[in-house]
């Protein structure tokens, strides 16, 4: 392993994740961990692809950046070499002449600059060898890091069949050390993240974005007269490497392409795939050359994440420029006194493979995801992972969170949104209480008041009348009115006091109470025109109620006083009284004018009156609904003043515990 560790190539940035689950889809590892509502990667699963990197349209995944260590290289005594990996013309297309860029990097500090596609030539000839051979083993490629990393800790068995065979740069690396001496550092400059945690031999190893990024420090710019070549050995077709396929074209293998002896793949899905297939035995075939990207000409390393048609044709022009201007003895040269060179790799598994969760807890987060039957199994996709089951399983092992799944989420808002409403209505009904609990405390103040005011004067009228009844004696004419003076002073001063313990909240007095009786009682005690019918209709299942009756009488009275009053020209009093278990209802209907919308807000306020100065006092509903309050009962109105829609009136409706 060289000097970056594998499981520090991507880096999380804290709080930039919007939570798109991009990152969690194109992982090939699902080395993303959602956690609290961030993506953050999970370092000891990363191959270190940069998949994530080049999806995060926030930034919140970044590469390890390893300028510092460059520069630190740089500027001290050694003897610093760079190695340029083969796509270094997808990523330069804007400097025309390859000569500038070479003499770009020389201007940083760097003694050499030698082509990375002299290793892969050298190595190409490794593979034709292998392939061609006796050896009956099927081989994967081995110079993509992420796919070593990915059958090392994924796929641990198939170790035995990456080639054994030094990647191009590590190759390069070796011929370095030959030309230049043992002493001289190494630095790789390519498009892969993976690369920088490769290979011991390699001292440090930038991206091209990270060489843009010293260019820019150093305000290195090209130069027209300012250029130079690649020093060598210089390479030949290996500079077709960095193309998917480009190892088999830099070999002339196509032939075995058609015959199923070699099979290729690039990108993560494909890859996975092959491997996959392979492991089961589904696929027979000689040499499998993967690449995890769709060539590494689209690594995360390069500035432009699209384009690949474009770069591929950047490729192309320069290798047929080259092969142009080639030197073919020069090359031929190089290949012999290389050829003797050690280009062996060797590799070891190291299993990060994570257990697949018992089936019972995988069922019980599906089941919580509201996944019952397999017709819930979406496997939509929207979380990230291919199929629910994927994602009940990450969710298990603690990588995703249920949230992620998007038909749950969107059930669960709908959940939210009817309890919210629910809860709106709740706030409405206790609002609505609120206000009347206010119109009732200014009653209680309003009564207390009027009631005080009364009880002086009431005092002196039951005393006087009484005494005058006394001295009369009951053949008198006046006895008569005189004992009706008595009797409804008394009934004066109980309203009072009535009305000061309500005033002062006090609990109502009930007594047991014949409904029926009580309610044609009340009618008995109103005056009623003689245009004016009463109808009386009780249907009671039980007549015996407990009930505050004096306050009850102001109840009944004053609603059938209100709706005589609403029939000038007469009309029809309907009463009606039912029951259930627990309550009782009374029905007070008039064919009156109605009341009109804009009032009904406002009847239970205290002094609102339609009626004619001296009339009416405004306090009648207001008794009326402290009463029924009192009673634990509910008060409800219904009114109709327009004739179009039917015969007008008014009809009030009280509904009270029977005990
Ligand atoms: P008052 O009878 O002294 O006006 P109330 O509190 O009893 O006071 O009634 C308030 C108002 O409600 C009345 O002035 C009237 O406008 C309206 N109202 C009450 N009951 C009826 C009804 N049955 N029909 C039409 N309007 C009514
Ligand atoms: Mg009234």
């Amino acid at each position: 392993m060289g000097h970056a560790e594998r499981n520090k190539l991507v880096i999380t940035v804290k709080d930039k994740c919007r939570v798109c689950y991009t990152c969690v889809r194109e992982c090939p590892v699902k080395a993303i961990k959602i956690n609290n509502g961030q993506a953050e990667v999970i370092n000891e699963r990363c191959i270190g692809c940069g998949n994530c990197v080049k999806v995060c349209s926030q930034g919140a995944k970044v590469f390890l950046d390893s300028k510092n260590e460059v520069e630190q290289l740089l500027n001290s005594d050694e003897r610093v070499i760079a190695c340029i990996a083969p796509s270094f013309p997808a990523e330069f297309s804007d400097i025309k002449d390859y000569q500038c860029l070479v003499r770009m990097i020389k201007r940083l500090g760097f003694l050499k600059v030698v082509e990375v596609a002299f290793g892969a030539d050298l190595i190409a000839s490794e593979y034709r060898q292998m392939i061609d051979g006796d050896d009956p083993t099927p081989y994967i490629s081995s110079d993509c890091p992420s796919i070593v990393y990915y059958i090392e800790h994924y796929h641990p068995d198939l170790v035995k069949n990456l080639s054994p065979i030094a990647s191009p740069m590590v190759a390069i690396t070796r011929v370095i050390h030959e030309e230049y001496g043992k002493d001289v550092k190494v630095v790789f400059i390519g498009p892969c993240i993976a690369k920088k945690a490769e290979s011991n031999e390699v001292d440090e190893a930038i991206t091209f974005k990270e060489l843009r990024e010293l260019f820019l420090k150093y305000q290195i710019v090209p130069q027209k007269d300012d250029r130079c070549d690649f020093d060598p050995p210089k390479a030949a077709k290996g500079a077709v490497f960095p193309v998917s396929r480009g190892l088999i074209q830099s070999i002339d293998k196509s032939d075995d392409l058609v015959n199923g002896k070699i099979i290729t793949a690039s990108g993560k899905d494909n890859f996975k795939e092959i491997i996959k297939e392979f492991e089961s035995g589904e696929i027979d075939c000689k040499y499998m050359e993967l690449l995890c990207c769709k060539g590494c000409i689209m690594g995360p390393g390069m500035t432009n994440k699209d384009q690949r048609y474009f770069k591929r044709s950047q490729i192309s022009n320069y290798v047929k420029q080259k092969l142009e201007q080639f030197d073919q003895e020069e090359w031929e040269a190089y290949i012999k006194k290389y050829s003797h060179l050690d280009l062996s790799q060797s590799f070891s598994s190291n299993d990060r493979r994570v257990e697949k969760p018992e089936q019972s807890s995988i069922e019980k987060v599906l089941l919580s995801m509201g996944k019952r039957k397999p017709s819930d199994y979406l496997n939509c996709g929207t979380c990230g992972y291919d199929t629910c089951e994927e994602h009940a399983i990450a969710i298990v092992q603690g990588y995703a969170e249920t949230e992620m799944c998007l038909p749950y989420s969107i059930e669960k808002l709908h959940k939210s949104i009817e309890d919210l409403n629910i809860s709106n209505e709740h706030l409405d009904n206790a609002r609505i209480a609120l206000k009347h609990s206010e119109k009732l405390a200014h009653m209680g103040q309003l009564s207390a008041g009027i009631a005080h005011e009364l009880n002086n004067p009431l005092g002196v009228i039951t005393m006087y009348s009484n005494i005058l009844k006394e001295e009369t004696t009951p053949d008198n004419p006046m006895f008569k009115d005189l004992e009706l003076i008595v009797d409804q002073t008394e009934r004066c001063k109980k309203i009072v006091g009535g009305l000061l313990n309500f005033a002062r909240k006090n609990q109502v007095k009930k007594v047991e109470t014949n409904l029926e009786k009580f309610v044609i009682h009340s009618t008995e005690s109103i005056i009623l025109p003689s245009n004016i019918k009463l109808k009386v209709n009780t249907n009671l299942t039980d007549s015996l109620v407990m009930i505050d009756q004096d306050q009850m009488m102001q109840v009944l009275t004053n609603l059938e006083k209100n709706a005589i009053e609403a029939m000038p020209n007469g009309g029809i009093l309907s009463i009606d009284v039912t029951d259930t278990e627990s309550d009782f209802k009374i029905k007070i209907s008039d064919t009156g004018v109605g009341i009109p919308q804009e009032n009904m807000d406002k009847l239970y306020t205290p002094f609102f009156t339609t009626k004619a100065l001296g009339k009416g006092t405004g306090l009648g509903l207001p008794l009326v609904y402290g009463i029924i309050k009192m009673h634990r009962g509910q008060i409800n109105v219904i009114s109709n003043t327009d004739e179009s829609k039917g015969q007008t009136g008014t009809t009030f409706i009280i509904d009270v515990p029977k005990f």
